[in-house]
């Protein structure tokens, strides 16, 4: 299949035409055995079932014997697929039938998220719409949905709809507005909601109806339904740097206003946000340049440094003097009292009190010490959570990819991604893919906790999660198929499966794949729990300790710590439970909890290699 086919001219057609004809000599492929088949937007309305004569023709001809001479295989006439756009009248055809449209007393029926799938929803909405029609089996089946595409073909709303439409794309947001401002029935006080609802529910009746099916033939979509979600890439972003800052990315900024602007930074775990920047040796000035920074923040430079607005937190911290930042120049410095700029002389009560904890520690290594600078929150502690805020687009689409395929109203999952750059493209497809294989895993996880029907002992999670789905995907190479790893894609038995459909005799590919998932589940639940879409994080299921046990430990050391450390005399119990529990959150998120192959990593001397 050639996309663009009208490109592959001069010298680019000569080349793909001799890649075909090399690639039919190779695999031995006899004339006329191979579909080839060639698209491009830019042909459509020059061919088409035009007379004899006519230049549609002529052009027509001109496309088959270039389609011939491109792929080396014969093409006539009726090979040409062009388009005829019908115009909206000549479509509708019927009389009317349906005026009324469903009223704001409704609006919690068209709510999709009140409705488990897809069906149970359209079947609903159909309901609203043009009451019951209980008569018919459907939603899904050929009969209902082909006399749904004849009762939408004479609804007003779809007559409405296809006027304020003209024929073009429209922002969603606009048609919203056409709606309530040009249909009858719509005042401009109506529920924003209701309305976005309302449009949805009947997209979605178009998009479920069908027509055509003559005998013999496919039925064909009523409509092409296309809703369209653009996204921007979150990168290089940043904030000015104000008592109310704004968010901007760096790219939509003039040079002056990037002078004024930083980074920014953020903990994943509790949310502390801040300005980012360097600061050379003895400077006490922010350098704002974006580059620097990201460099200096990979590498954990001591230059790198944060500015979180406000008070610290922490004890020590109140001994120092307060810092003030200067939203003019970026000059920092200690005083009691905010004064005017020492640098620019900007007025003290411009000045925007900060807090920069000191995020250097001294690394000791074999060539001499050096200074890194930590990524630790300053705040709570949390182990490397301290992110600069931005996505670029491929984590932005793996997350859309998954969003998609975890939604309950998407009962046929396909996809096909786009990228700007060809070698790009194989990188793009195995990092969705092997994001994908997470995303698919939590929620077959997800799916084996609420099967169990309640609280569940982690050290029976990877037994359950094998039980439940090899009675569904019966064979081995089922299971392999589904929740093989892309990173074990390599192995000799997998490739051999993928050929032969089955298995090699003796075969322990399902026993590494079943060990390898067993690892899996368990990060997912500790060590892995608080990095990305976590079941933990999207609050579906988590690990904690029994309150019980917690509680009965919390009660027979209370004694013992309040008689033997001094400290401790007037410890209570409460406190004592709350550190505890604490406590062992902190554990469980580092990983600090027992499985099969903890204790081997351990005598390896935590070698990670020894866990491949
Ligand atoms: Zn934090
Ligand atoms: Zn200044």
């Amino acid at each position: 299949m050639v996309d663009e086919l009208h490109t592959f001219d001069g010298a680019q057609g000569a080349d793909v035409a001799c890649l075909i004809r090399r690639l039919k000599e190779r695999l031995r492929t006899a004339p006329g055995s191979l579909i080839c088949v060639g698209t491009s937007a830019t042909l459509g309305n020059t061919v088409g079932g035009s007379p004899a004569g006519n230049p549609a023709a002529d052009r027509t001809a001109e496309l088959v014997r270039y389609a011939t001479k491109v792929f080396g295989e014969k093409f006539e006439a009726g090979s040409v697929v062009g388009e005829t756009l019908q115009p909206a009248d000549q479509f509708l055809g019927k009389l009317v039938q349906w005026f009324a449209v469903p009223g704001l007393e409704e609006k919690e029926k068209l709510n999709p998220l009140a409705y488990r799938n897809q069906i149970d929803y359209v079947r609903a909405q159909h309901q609203i719409w043009f009451g019951d029609q209980g008569h018919l089996s459907g939603p899904g089946t050929d009969e209902w949905n082909l006399a749904l595409g004849e009762r939408l073909r004479s609804h007003l709303f779809l007559r409405n709809l296809l006027v304020l439409m003209d024929g073009r794309a429209v922002d969603v947001n606009d048609l919203l507005r056409l709606i309530q401002a040009r249909i009858p029935g719509f005042g401009k006080k109506e529920d924003g909601e209701y309305v976005a609802w309302l449009l949805s529910s009947f997209l979605s009746l178009v998009s479920e109806a069908r027509t055509g099916g003559q005998p013999g033939e496919p039925l064909l979509p009523f409509l092409q339904v296309r809703y369209q979600f653009w996204a921007r890439e979150l990168a290089r972003v940043v904030s000015s740097v104000a008592r109310t800052p704004q968010w901007r990315l760096a790219g939509d900024l003039k040079t002056e206003e990037l002078r004024r602007s930083l980074p920014i930074v953020h903990c994943r775990e509790c949310g502390l946000t801040g300005w980012a920047g360097t600061v050379k040796d003895l400077e006490q000035r922010v350098n704002p340049d974006l580059d620097t920074f990201y460099k200096a923040y990979f590498d954990f430079k001591p230059e790198a440094r944060f500015l979180f607005p406000g008070e610290g937190i922490g004890l020590s911290l109140q001994m120092e003097l307060p810092q003030f930042l200067c939203p003019n120049c970026l000059h920092f410095e200690r005083m009691t009292d905010p004064r005017d700029c020492s640098n620019c002389g900007k007025p003290a009560g411009d000045m925007i009190r900060v807090w920069v904890p000191d995020m250097n520690v001294r690394q000791e290594r074999r060539g001499g010490a050096r200074i890194r600078s930590e990524h630790i929150c300053p705040a709570c502690g949390g182990q490397d959570s301290l992110t600069i805020v931005g996505s670029r687009a491929a984590s932005l689409t793996a997350v859309m990819i998954a969003q998609l395929y975890g939604s309950p109203f998407n009962s046929d999952k396909k996809l096909l991604a786009f990228s700007d750059n060809v070698q790009d493209a194989s990188h793009r497809a195995g990092f969705f893919k092997a994001r994908t294989f997470t995303f698919n895993l939590r929620s077959a996880i997800q799916k084996t906790v609420e099967d169990a029907g309640g609280t569940v002992a982690l050290s029976d999670i990877a037994g359950r999660f094998d039980a439940y789905w090899s009675q569904r995907l019966v064979r081995a190479e089922q299971m392999i198929a589904t929740f093989l790893p892309t990173d074990m894609e390599w192995l000799e038995d997998y490739e051999y499966m993928r050929r032969e459909n089955a298995l090699p005799a003796g075969s322990n590919l399902r026993d590494l794949v079943r060990k390898r998932l067993d690892w899996e589940i368990w990060s997912e639940y500790t060590l892995d729990c608080r990095v990305g879409r976590t079941l933990e994080k999207s609050g579906c299921s988590t690990v904690e300790v029994s309150p019980t046990l917690v509680e009965s430990a919390a009660e027979s050391i209370l004694l013992r710590l309040q008689n033997e450390l001094g400290g401790l005399r007037s410890l209570d119990a409460l406190t004592l439970l709350r550190f505890l529990q604490g406590f062992l959150v902190n554990l469980k998120n580092r990983g600090a909890v027992e499985q099969a192959e903890v204790p081997r990593f351990l005598r390896a001397g935590a070698e990670t290699y020894a866990l491949g």
